[in-house]
């Protein structure tokens, strides 16, 4: 048999190349921004026509290349960056790959214009896919100028598979945002076709995120700052009173390269824990800087996550530093919105009120705010709830008696028809018993119940799972996807069924009955983060984790109004629960009153 194996011309290798690095305009954004900031620019112009589609062109006043560099940094695998393997994990630049440049003007029409400081002249380099049109000397001012043309000229079918303009230029701010917010002391410039859409002027970190996200953010930032051996952290976290429906302005910079992890930013929300209305998701602009050599930035080619050496603590760390701040800046009072500020103890920390731009304020480390606040804010919301609605309850509970036929007269019966439960604020249940009240916690009692099915289904008894009419592709990080299938079996338990498992995805054709299509996603998330969570935990088990987790996703949450049918429901299973006392993470589910207790609240 004759020989068959060819080596793929550059050209061709370089396109398919340019499809990993190259996925719309605002990659090559990207990398076009890094090498400038690599260059060590102070002053970076981002130019932009038509979404990308027809220019984008970064110029910049860097170090500039020679003419031997402009014509070698268009080859595969050139770069400045690293020189042996050994450099890869003391990384001090954005880009190490040296395909870029590459790959970009494999797919698009470039023209290079640089110079070095020392030199006179500078140079000019044309290329169309991959080609050199021409080159020559000209005469420039020091860095740097790319301009990429006509991106995907040659590739209709990916040119074609780009989105609308207005998502196309989406994604490009985004980039320039996170690029621009790593680095507050080089100025931006973004036009798109020839508007100025931002001029960020050197700044610190506040003056940044201010210039970006426009003069009212300054108010709502609340200063985050830690250093210790492992991680310095620095930026700030928005006021819990201005969180967000979705999930908007969450930052994460890692040694000044923006990363995502959802890790991370659990730590940053659960340091919110109990200060957050439901759904709602805290703004925050954190800047962690790490030793160099305890991250590695390589598992993802897009290098927007990255694998610490030292995760566990670094979670500890952020979420306790968070916690501090936001009591040392005394934003959780600010919440309270049924607080009536008359009957307000003064709290120690309350001269500190207004005074979020106050660098440093000496505390006590181990004052928790937030437990004396809940404390507080229960008892006192309690107290509120009698007076000023006790007529008003007082008077639909007779109603709900009187509005009953009164046809019979038998007692039990009579008793039978009577409304005995009510809702509260649509957070608590409040049900009559013999020597008094009981007032239920609708969401904790729930989790309660929800636990006890879930441990029960996985443990003991065959979980009852509904088939999927049509097979649900859900996408995760390849470290996700191995989580799960070293869970696969405990989950199958639990009422899952799996089709197909590959690098980045999950067919899943089965779920539990408890569990509606549209929450799978985030039941295994949620799952996937409390996991992760626990592991530090030696004691900790699959099974408890999972029915943990389960509960809390998929327990009905406090603004939930509940029919009179639900809430008997909800006090009958609460009630034939193990454990009814406490939510299966220790909270109480209920309190009772009696009527001696309530007498003595008209006593004093
Ligand atoms: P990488 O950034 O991974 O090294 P690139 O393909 O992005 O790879 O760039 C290749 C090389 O070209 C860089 O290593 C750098 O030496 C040079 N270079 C690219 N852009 C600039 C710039 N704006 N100013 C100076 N040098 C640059
Ligand atoms: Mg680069």
């Amino acid at each position: 048999m004759s020989d068959i194996i060819q080596l793929l011309p550059d050209h061709v290798a370089n396109q398919i190349a340019a499809g990993e690095v190259v996925q719309r305009p605002a990659s090559v954004v990207k990398e076009l921004l890094e090498n400038a900031i690599d260059a060590g620019a102070t002053h970076i112009k981002l130019l932009v026509k038509d979404a990308g589609k027809t220019l984008i062109q970064v110029i910049d006043d860097g170090k500039g290349m020679s003419t031997t560099d402009a014509r070698m940094c268009f080859e595969r695998h050139a770069t400045s960056k690293i020189k042996k393997a050994e450099d890869l994990f003391n990384l001090h630049t954005k880009g190490f790959r040296g395909e870029a440049l590459a790959s970009i003007a494999a797919i698009a029409h470039v023209e290079l214009k640089t110079k070095p400081i020392a030199e006179e002249l500078g140079t000019c380099i044309k290329i169309e896919g991959s080609k050199v049109i021409s080159q020559e000397f000209i005469s420039t001012g020091e860095g740097t100028s790319l301009a990429i043309k006509n991106l995907f000229y040659n590739i209709p079918a990916r040119r074609n598979f780009l989105k609308s303009d207005t998502v196309e230029t989406r994604h490009i701010i985004d980039e320039f945002q996170r690029v621009a917010l790593a680095h507050p002391d080089i100025s931006f410039l973004l036009h798109h076709n020839n508007n100025e859409v931002y001029h960020l002027k050197k700044g610190n970190f506040r003056q940044r995120i201010v210039a970006i996200f426009g003069s009212k953010m300054n108010e709502k930032l609340v200063p985050i700052q830690e250093n210790t051996d492992i991680v310095s952290i620095e930026g700030f976290v928005a006021k819990p009173e201005f969180s967000k429906r979705k999930r908007g302005e969450q930052f994460f910079f890692v040694n000044n390269r923006f990363i995502k992890s959802s890790y991370l930013n659990h730590a940053v929300v659960s340091a919110f824990d109990g200060l957050l209305e439901q759904g709602a998701h805290p703004s925050y602009f954190l800047y962690l800087t790490v030793p160099a050599n305890t991250i590695d930035i390589n598992i993802h080619p897009t290098k927007t996550e990255i694998k610490f050496d030292n995760e566990k603590a670094l979670y500890a760390m952020l979420r306790a530093t968070v916690k501090h701040s936001l009591g040392q800046y005394n934003v959780a009072p600010v919440l309270d919105f049924n607080r009536d500020a008359n009957l307000d103890t003064p709290y120690h920390f309350k001269s500190n009120a207004t005074t979020a731009t106050v660098p440093k304020i000496s505390v006590d480390p181990d004052f928790n705010p937030f437990k004396e606040e809940q404390q507080k804010e229960n008892s006192f919301s309690f107290k509120r709830e009698k007076q000023t609605q006790s007529w008003e309850s007082l008077y639909t509970a007779t109603d709900a008696i009187d509005l009953k036929p009164s046809e019979t007269l038998f007692e039990h019966q009579q008793e039978e028809k009577t409304q005995k439960t009510f809702q509260i604020q649509r957070k608590y249940v409040m049900s009559l018993i013999k020597s008094g009240v009981v007032l239920i916690n609708q969401s904790l009692a729930h989790q309660r119940v929800l636990y006890e099915q879930f441990l029960e289904s996985i443990t003991v008894k065959e979980a009852n799972s509904q088939q999927l009419l049509f097979p649900v592709k859900i996408s995760f990080s390849s470290a996700e996807i191995e989580m799960i299938y070293t869970i696969k079996t405990e989950l199958e338990n639990a009422g899952f069924s799996f089709d197909k498992f590959t690098k980045d995805s999950v067919t899943i054709k089965g779920i539990p009955v408890s569990v509606t299509e549209s929450k799978i996603t985030i039941i295994l998330e949620e799952l996937l983060n409390d996991i992760n969570l626990e592991v530090p935990d030696a004691s900790f088990s699959h099974f408890d984790i999972m029915a943990k987790s389960f509960a809390k996703t998929l327990s009905i949450k406090t603004g939930t109004l509940l029919s009179e049918k639900e809430q008997e429901s909800l006090v009958n299973n609460l009630f034939s629960c193990k454990e009814p006392t406490i939510s299966p993470f220790g909270k109480a589910t209920f309190k009772t009153l009696t009527l001696n207790q309530i007498d003595n609240l008209f006593n004093s």
